[in-house]
Formats: C-alpha cells, structure tokens, sequence
C-alpha cells in the first residue's frame, strides 16, 4: 500500500544532569568542588533518502526518541553526549507541526533538517564556585530536550501532473514518452501509487511527469482514491489533462474534464491557477464530428488543445514539445517555506504551571510551556527577549519570585537562561 501521510512524535534527549562532587585527595581536608557539566542530549535529525518512496515506515513506528546526555562525573568530567537520531524520508517530504499546523520544514533539498534540539546538559557544582561561595552543593539539572508531535505529508515534486479519469490514457502517455514503466490496463485505478518518469528533451533538458492514480467524482470529499493523491499534484508547475476524446464506456468528455477541475479547486482553491494543456486521447476511437466539438470546446476556453493516439505514439511529441515549452516560462517546482510557530501559541496552549526552587540566591525557574517559549526564542533578538520577558510578568512568574523573597542582583536561571533579577 501507498502511504504518504503519517503523524509522528518526536522527542531529542534530554541533556545530562551537572554532578555535584567534591574533591577528595589523601591529605586534602576539604577539596573544591569539581562535579563535572552534562551531556548534551541528541538532536532528532531528518534527512532525505531517495530509495525511499512511500511513508510506510511510519505506519508502525510512531514514537522517535534521541538518547539523553549522560549526567557529569566527578573530577570535572563531562557526561557523554547523546547522539543524534537520523530520520529518513522520501524526498518531497513536508513536516508540520501538528497542533499549530506550521510548515516546520520541506524535505525538498539536500539539507538535514534539526527538527528536536536536543536539551543541553546542566552545569556541575565546578561551575558555580565563586570566592564568596566556595563550596556550592548544587548544581544544574539537563535541559529537556524539544519534543513535538509531527505530520509528515509526501508532496512528491514533478514539474507535470497528468490528471484525468481512470482508463483515459495517463500511464499509457508516461510509458512511451519516458522510461516510466506503469502498469497499464483496461481496469480502473491500475495506478495505485504515483509514477514519476524523466522526460528528455535532449541536451541536458529535462523534466519531470508524475502519473498519479485516476481521480474519481467526489475524491476532494475523501471519497475512495484521488482526494489522497491531489496532494501530489500540488507542486506541480504544470498539468496535462486528459480525456478520452472517443467517449468511450458512455463517458462525457467535457463533463469528465469538469468534474475534475471542480474535485481540484474543492482541494486546494490556489490550483485554480496551475496552468493546463488539454489532451484528447483515443482518437483512434473518436469520429471526426467528436474531435471538432472538443476542439471547438478547449480552444474557445483559451486552453493548448491537442490530440493523440498514445499507445502508437502518435501525436506524443507535439504534446511533450508544447509542455517543455510551457515549462520554460514557468516558475520553478513550489517549496514550502518554514513558518514560524509563535510563542504565543504555546502560552495558549499550556498550563501556565511552574516551580521554582531557591538555591545559595539563584532562583531556578521550570516549566514545560516556558521551556517550549524558550526553545523557541532567539536570546540574541532583542524583539523575541522582550516578548520572553513580558511572558514572565503575565505569567506571574516574576511575581512569585519576589513573593520567595528574591532580592535585586540575585540570580535567575531557567534552563539555559540565566540573567540578574532586576525589580
Ligand atoms: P489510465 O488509467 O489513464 O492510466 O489509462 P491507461 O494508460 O492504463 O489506459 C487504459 C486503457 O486504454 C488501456 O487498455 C490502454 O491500452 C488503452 N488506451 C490508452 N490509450 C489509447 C488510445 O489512444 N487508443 C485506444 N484504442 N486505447 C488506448
Ligand atoms: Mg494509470
């Protein structure tokens, strides 16, 4: 079976925790501090694999998670960290960020994707050892590490839909205009997953065609196949629509061209747009007066109309020199850009609960809604800090730090964040 579309949940390691430690030598009374840092925990990483087809892996294995950072040891040593987890998909592949439904990445290119950061490990007690406090007897715990709830959706990316009605030709077309091997038979939907075939022009020039399964009435309402399967023609730059120029088995052409084109918009509105060249097949089929009225009716609509006798080739050439010459005054394949998630968006949706625990003056602040605003701030920008800190006010938080008694110039430290309390 054909999958391409799965949910997934992902979750990076969590980074290790800081030890606390003490040195202790043979005739040293009261040896420093020297609990070592955390390991950081691994990333969860995609990447593109192009052996792979389909989503199926994903059927079955839904939880992904990178191993944990490894806590410190003593003698300042630092944990291990944990590696990264390496997740492959089929080239083409959208990740969305489910709840909110943003495009966290399009696996298009060749680029690895980091889509869970893993947390960073704590600081030892080495680390805050200051001449006023020589023997700290805490240190940090390991960030958790970014864990989100993912979709993944094959777009596959072909410069050219064939679209059409089950039986009108489309694998027929693709098997003698590429070395595409679809099956082809006088049965409805032989295509059960997408066939993509190089066109060449020669030179250097080529393109892409994706034979995609027969569209059937209904298909956008996610009746039987097709509505599944629009989504492939959703990047395309270009699409072939085929009818049956001869009518065969009592179909209506025109109609049958119709009804597709009202299944794509009902899909995806922007489709409306894609640009089309209408080809009648079967006209080996077809009388004259038939051929004239659909090429009355297409052209008179301003569409490219041409006709052919696919499995002859016949008439194949004029059709693939009219799509290459289209293509060449379109836009490139359609990528999806990253969108931001707004932290908003989980102040929205998060409990609002958090802890703080009061140690030697450093307030430790937690809580998993703040630590995903966190992840997501850039600590550099100064917009997204003063975004963080208003969070901290309407949040409470800096309300109940002073309630603890927090005093100007004491320390605040949420996860890797840590700044002088100033009222
Ligand atoms: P698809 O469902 O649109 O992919 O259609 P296919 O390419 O599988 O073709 C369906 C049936 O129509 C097959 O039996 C083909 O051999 C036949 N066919 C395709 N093109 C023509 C044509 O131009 N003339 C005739 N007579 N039969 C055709
Ligand atoms: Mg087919």
């Amino acid at each position: 079976m054909f999958v391409d579309i799965a949910k997934i949940k992902i979750k990076a390691g969590d980074g290790g925790n800081g030890a606390v430690a003490f040195h202790r030598e043979k005739y040293v009374a009261a040896g420093g501090p020297d609990g070592g840092d955390g390991g950081r925990g691994g990333n969860i990483v995609f990447k593109v694999n192009d052996n792979l087809a389909t989503l199926a892996d994903f059927r079955y294995k839904r939880n992904y998670k990178a191993p944990n950072g490894e806590p410190g040891q003593t003698g300042r040593r630092s944990g291990r960290r944990g590696e990264d987890l390496i997740i492959e998909v089929p080239r083409g592949t959208v990740i969305r960020e489910i709840q909110s439904g943003k495009v966290m990445a399009d696996m298009s290119d060749d680029y690895e994707f980091i889509a869970a950061k893993g947390g960073r490990g704590g600081w030892g007690n080495a680390h805050f050892a200051t001449p006023t406090r020589q023997a700290p007897r805490f240190s940090k715990p390991g960030v958790p590490g970014e864990e989100w709830e993912v979709s993944l959706e094959l777009k596959l990316l072909a410069d050219v839909g064939l679209l059409g009605f089950p039986n009108v030709g489309k694998s027929t077309l693709i098997s003698v205009v590429s070395q595409a091997k679809p099956i082809i038979a006088d049965y409805h939907f032989t295509t059960l997953t997408p066939v993509l075939g190089v066109v060449s022009m020669g030179e250097g020039n080529s393109f892409v065609m994706a034979d995609i399964p027969g569209l059937i009435e209904g298909a956008s309402d996610g009746i039987g196949l097709g509505h599944e399967f629009l989504r492939h023609v959703e990047r395309c730059r270009l699409l072939v629509h085929i009818i049956d120029a001869a009518g065969s088995e009592g179909r209506d052409p025109i109609e049958d061209f119709n009804t597709i084109n009202a299944e794509l918009v009902k899909f995806n509105p922007d489709m409306k747009d894609l640009p089309q060249i209408v080809v009648g097949n079967k006209i080996d089929l077809a009388t004259d007066e038939q051929l004239e009225k659909l090429e009355k009716y297409f052209t008179e609509r301003g569409y490219q109309y041409f006709t052919m006798c696919a499995p002859i080739v016949e008439g194949t050439q004029e059709v693939i020199n009219a799509v290459a010459a289209k293509l060449a005054t379109l836009p490139p394949i359609k990528k999806y850009e990253k969108e931001e998630i707004p932290a908003e968006f989980f102040e929205k949706n998060s409990s609002g609960k958090f802890t703080i625990t009061v140690e030697d003056d450093m307030y430790f602040v937690e809580g998993e809604w703040l630590l995903k605003i966190l992840q997501r701030t850039d600590l550099d920008d100064y917009e997204s800090l003063q975004y963080f800190q208003r969070v901290l006010q309407s949040s409470g938080i800096i309300d109940a730090l002073e309630e603890k008694g927090i005093q100007e110039g004491d320390t605040v430290v949420i996860y890797d964040l840590e700044f002088d309390f100033v009222p």
